[in-house]
């Protein structure tokens, strides 16, 4: 059975594409057959991953409005089992383009069905908005991960985001369910991390992930190299936390079966 988890948080530089990439990789290393979907327009999964963007002449727009399926425009990485539906440049329309279409929150749910059964998980990396693109990600999803930054003002603008999926789940999908968040750039310095996860627990209790993801340099630089941290640094700390991570997932979503 395939699970489809968006990684959402309309806030911006929360490590949404840090953790969809690194998830996905350590997803496909643990033996999954993963797919990662690149829902930016920043195109930073594709690009942090080691795809030229400027070189891509179809990807998720053109599968979302255009002629392409995810088959035609999907392309292989390294771990075995790993694919990405890239994103170009002529995404950053998307979000007008999608407003007069028929079916416009269903975009993605809908060419995603088609192949949902080849892969064991499909990650979607968010922009950082509430808008259309965020939105296809979300209806499209069986499952929510949120990822928190470690600091001051994180759960500023949560309430908007839990606002939004009540009512994506009221009116366009009835089971989208919250896998949870994940606590990320945690700096062992910073008194502050106790009472985040303290208001976070509010927001979500049972549904804070144990593993919480450090503040490391190498996940940072990682991606202007186009590699995933398990090619850049695999015996940091950054990649430790998200093969723990992954395996967490596979953990909760097995049980959830
Ligand atoms: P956006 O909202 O713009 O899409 P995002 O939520 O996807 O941003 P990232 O791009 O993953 O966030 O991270 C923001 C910045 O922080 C990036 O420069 C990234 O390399 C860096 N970063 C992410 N996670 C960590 C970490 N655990 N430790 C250190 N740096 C990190
Ligand atoms: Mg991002």
């Amino acid at each position: 059975m395939s699970r489809i988890i968006s990684v959402v948080n309309q806030k911006g530089g929360v490590g949404k594409t840090t953790t969809a990439v690194n998830l996905a990789v350590y997803l496909a290393k643990l033996g999954n057959f993963v797919l990662l979907v690149d829902l930016d327009p920043q195109a930073n999964a594709t690009s942090g991953i080691g795809v030229d963007h400027k070189n891509i002449n179809a990807g998720v727009y053109e599968v979302m409005l255009g002629p392409y399926s995810m088959r035609q425009v999907a392309l292989s990485l390294d771990p075995l089992g790993l694919k990405i539906i890239p994103a170009n440049q002529n995404l950053a329309g998307a979000n007008i383009e999608l407003v007069s279409q028929a079916e416009r929150e269903h975009r993605l749910y809908n060419e995603l069905l088609e192949v949902k059964h080849d892969y064991d998980y499909i990650i979607i990396d968010s922009p950082p908005s509430l808008g259309l693109l965020t939105i296809n990600g979300l209806v499209a999803a069986d499952e929510i991960l949120i990822p928190v930054q470690c600091e001051y003002f994180a759960l500023e603008g949560l309430g908007q985001l839990l606002n939004t999926v009540a009512l994506v789940k009221q009116y366009l999908k009835p089971n989208l369910n919250i896998l949870g968040a994940v606590m990320t750039m945690f700096d062992e310095r910073n008194k502050l991390a106790k009472e985040v996860f303290n208001e976070l627990y509010r927001y979500f209790p049972n549904k804070i992930f144990r593993t919480v993801i450090p503040r490391n340099s190498k996940l940072a630089e990682a991606p202007s190299f186009g590699k995933s941290i398990l090619h850049y640094d695999p015996s940091g700390r950054g990649a430790k936390a998200y093969e723990r991570l992954a395996k967490e997932l596979m953990e909760y979503t097995r049980l959830k079966k």
